[in-house]
């Protein structure tokens, strides 16, 4: 019984990774500086889109998402009740309302059929946008969320904090990216440590929308413009004589500081490089997880091997997941559960929401638990996980 804690999920820093962390501390930028031109560069080329922003967290980059499309108070804006809160949140920063659909017993995912249904309930206009996410790295099928969405001129915010690297195939068999902007008008990953790529915090957000794009930047910074022909006081105001002063800057809108540092960039950009590999081994886990599980009668369900699929999470569904849980935390194994269904959450029990409104979502969370998923997991630690869970239902 020597064995270590196993958690559910962990970050791996190399020795490479704090090199790159010393040399931006010792450079000039500590803050918006050349690598989070790069780190944006670089992830967007990952995920296909066009634009990557940088942002403080992935939360940050959702309310951002919020603001640039327009969110105002009393807009209705649909996600799943399972994720993390902040996929909701992001709209009651703004005001708006969320309503939630249920999901997908199956894929655990937003049931795009839940959503036509409240679409088809009201009359168009009432609602504004959907977010649905791509959980334990499994990817949406945008493209039909693209196509309800268009039916009901709604937006879409992919949150892909689960999937970076994922991807689903679309209806003419090609691979099509989890934030590559060919769907979503926005989509948002995160940089905290249990995530695929740790930078602390930070998140990024991906978009081929260029005045999206250009949005994003100025309410990253406080909604202030250093773009001379967007300037709306007069030459004369600023104080200079036929162009602008050099020192010259509007506030245009009301933005936040949701800047990232310029050394986490780093550490992120390291990390991406070897995104990669940590997705290969990711799936390497669930593959043997996926076989040491099939035909057992105590498996409810499990994410299983799917194309494109991410695996942020491996989640298994189980009878008697207490005991379960309980028996593989006295064994020093830490699993986690994803997630407490966010409208049963008090806060959103204040609107209304109550047990039964997400039967789907309910039941899931009964059953539902993440087994230890990260690159660095060894095969002997995967195996006494394995071992401790068929031995529990013996
Ligand atoms: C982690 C996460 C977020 C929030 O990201 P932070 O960087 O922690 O703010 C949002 N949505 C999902 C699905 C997440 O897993």
């Amino acid at each position: 019984m020597s064995q270590n804690i196993i958690p559910y999920g962990k970050q791996n820093i190399t020795e490479t990774d704090i090199q790159a962390v010393v040399e931006t501390l010792q450079s000039d930028y500590l803050t918006q500086g050349p690598k989070i031109k790069e780190f944006e560069e670089d992830f967007a080329d990952y995920v296909g889109s066009k634009y990557a922003v940088a942002v403080a967290n992935g939360t940050a980059a959702l309310h951002l998402n919020c603001l640039a499309l327009g969110v105002k108070p009393g807009d209705k804006v649909i996600t799943t009740p399972i994720t993390f809160a902040a996929s909701a949140n992001c709209v009651r920063y703004c005001g708006g309302e969320v309503i939630f659909a249920d999901i997908d017993s199956e894929t655990y995912l937003l049931d795009i059929n839940k959503a036509r249904e409240l679409l088809e309930a009201s009359p168009k206009g009432t609602y504004k946008g959907i977010i649905p996410v791509d959980f334990a790295g499994r990817s949406v099928d945008l493209e039909a969320f693209r196509t309800l969405a268009d039916e009901y001129s709604l937006w879409i915010i992919e949150d892909s904090c689960h999937s970076p690297g994922g991807h689903f195939i679309d209806s003419t068999g090609k691979k099509q990216n989890c934030g590559n902007g060919n769907f979503a008008d926005l989509a948002i990953f995160s940089f905290h440590p249990v995530k695929h790529i740790a930078a602390g915090e930070g998140g990024m957000i991906t978009t081929s929308d260029k005045s999206l794009y250009e949005k994003l930047l100025k309410l990253r910074t406080h909604g202030i413009s250093k773009d001379e022909s967007s300037y709306e006081n007069s030459i004369d105001f600023a104080g200079g004589h036929n162009t602008y002063p050099a020192w010259y800057m509007e506030m245009q809108e009301l933005g936040y500081n949701y800047r990232l540092t310029d050394f986490q960039a780093a550490l992120g950009l390291s990390q991406l490089k070897r995104a990669d590999d940590g997705l290969a081994r990711r799936r390497e886990i669930a593959e043997k997880y996926f076989e040491a599980f099939k035909g057992k009668s105590f498996i409810k369900g499990q994410s299983g091997v799917v194309e494109g699929h991410a695996y942020h999470l491996y989640v298994i569904e189980v009878e008697d997941r207490l005991g379960l849980y309980n028996y593989l935390r006295a064994n020093k194994i830490f699993a986690q559960i994803h997630y407490i269904p966010t409208h049963l959450m008090p806060y959103y029990r204040q609107f209304g929401w109550k047990e039964g409104d997400m039967p789907k979502a309910e039941t899931y969370y009964k059953h539902c638990i993440s087994l230890p998923m990260f690159p660095t997991l060894s095969d002997e630690d995967q195996d006494i996980v394995l071992n401790k869970i068929i031995e529990y239902y013996k």
